[in-house]
């Protein structure tokens, strides 16, 4: 093994993020306090979106959305099976039922076709929405995906956890910023730290709907409110002449406690402000990649592209490991032994046992073939170039 192990993906901590949560912990407030509004704040900048709500992770993101949107048992969602659990989970946590897409063997997302496809196969009338993955930080034709989703009535919530700073091309090719959710209700963010930006856990939910918002706060916290415009007994929220009681919260729906901590958002807020420079060595790194496994197709390629400005969060490769003559897990464990990691992003969820016996056995033959091949390799910010050449010249010397 040459030098230092090169994991797949890893945050980018210095010293003005530890600095940005040592202040946190000398504050009065670990929670509930300034840099929870302060993280809102600045990624309402990034995103362009109305609102951001920030919440404890991504799956709580994700769970908060449909909850947002008063998801109910018996309603479906349509979630591309080639993804993270949690984007089919969050329709289970309030009792929905999944509908799996296919997606594109070559870029694992999922396109109006498959939407189409998966729409055609729901109950008449049941699947209200649906959540498109910005795979990879790859976007889907959001454009695309909105006439389809409108001509049926069903809404989009983007599982935006590997883009957050990616663009992709809107009406006209303007540039469209993911999290402005323009062709979506709401758009979901995770800051996990293999993400591009790390808070440990944490996530956000954007939206331009000011009342999905407001639930959406709500709901992070129990539920509760503690000044309501209109409570819903005055009695109990007021004095005999009509002033606040101060101790007074009401509780209208159960809510949960989905909260981010202000030792996390000062992480975030912190992060937020390298977001450019990270995105930038990201797409450096990917051109690096794409060029010096050009001489290895068709054997080895990287995902197809689909125009925009991704902010990659993976970098996959796609190996014919049939023609290699050598499987995925030999080729992990090489690779592994010369000091680089990688990881299969993902197994499709549809497989999984739970949604298996649930909905029965199906083909998604996209996904399959997308799944077959795909190989996440390094890629994060503080690579160097010698690291790049690194990874090709050990997989090289496994393809040889
Ligand atoms: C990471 C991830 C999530 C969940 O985010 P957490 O912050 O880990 O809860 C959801 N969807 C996708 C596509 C992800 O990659």
């Amino acid at each position: 093994m040459t030098g230092t192990f090169l994991p797949y993906g890893r945050q980018s901590i210095d010293d003005d993020d530890i600095a940005a949560v040592a202040a946190v912990l000398k504050s009065d407030a670990l929670t509930n306090g300034p840099a929870v509004d302060a993280f809102e704040r600045a990624l309402v900048e990034v995103t362009g979106a109305g609102d951001v709500v920030a919440c404890s992770s991504g799956t709580t993101a994700l769970h908060l959305a449909v909850l947002g949107l008063g998801l109910q048992p018996g309603d479906q969602v349509i979630v591309p099976t080639l993804t993270f659990l949690a984007t089919a989970n969050c329709a289970r946590y309030v009792g929905a039922e999944v509908v799996f897409a296919d997606v594109d063997p070559d870029t694992g997302l999922m396109t109006p076709r498959h939407l189409e496809d998966a729409i055609a196969r729901a109950r008449p009338g049941a699947a209200k929405v649906a959540i498109p993955v910005h795979l990879n930080g790859q976007c889907c034709d959001m454009e695309g995906l909105k006439a389809v989703a409108d001509r049926h009535g069903i809404s989009l919530i983007e599982d935006a956890c590997h883009a957050v700073g990616s663009t992709y091309p809107g009406p006209s090719n303007a540039r469209v910023t993911v999290g402005s959710s323009r062709a979506s209700v709401a758009a979901c963010l995770s800051f996990h730290p293999v993400k591009t930006i790390a808070m440990g856990e944490g996530g956000a939910v954007t939206t331009n709907d000011p009342k999905m918002a407001a639930a959406m706060r709500r709901l992070r916290s129990h539920g509760m409110e503690r000044t309501p415009a209109q409570p819903v007994y005055p009695e109990y929220a007021q004095d005999a002449d009509g002033s606040a009681n101060p101790w007074f919260y009401e509780m209208t729906d159960v809510g949960w406690n989905f909260r981010a901590t202000d030792i996390q958002c000062a992480l975030g807020l912190s992060q937020l402000k390298k977001l450019n420079r990270f995105i930038a060595r990201r797409q450096e790194v990917v051109a690096r990649y794409d060029a010096a496994l050009r001489p290895f197709a068709p054997l080895i390629r990287p995902i197809a592209r689909v125009g925009g400005d991704p902010a990659w969060h993976l970098y996959v490769a796609l190996i014919d490991f049939a023609a290699l003559g050598k499987s995925r897990a030999v080729v992990m464990r090489a690779l592994s032994a010369a000091g680089i990691g990688t990881q299969v992003h993902y197994f499709p969820v549809h497989l999984q046992p739970y949604y298996q016996e649930r909905y029965g056995k199906q083909d998604l033959p996209g996904a399959n073939a997308y799944y077959a091949r795909c190989l996440s390799l390094p890629l994060f910010p503080a690579m160097t170039d010698a690291d790049v050449d690194r990874v090709v010249a050990a997989l090289a010397q496994i393809v040889k």
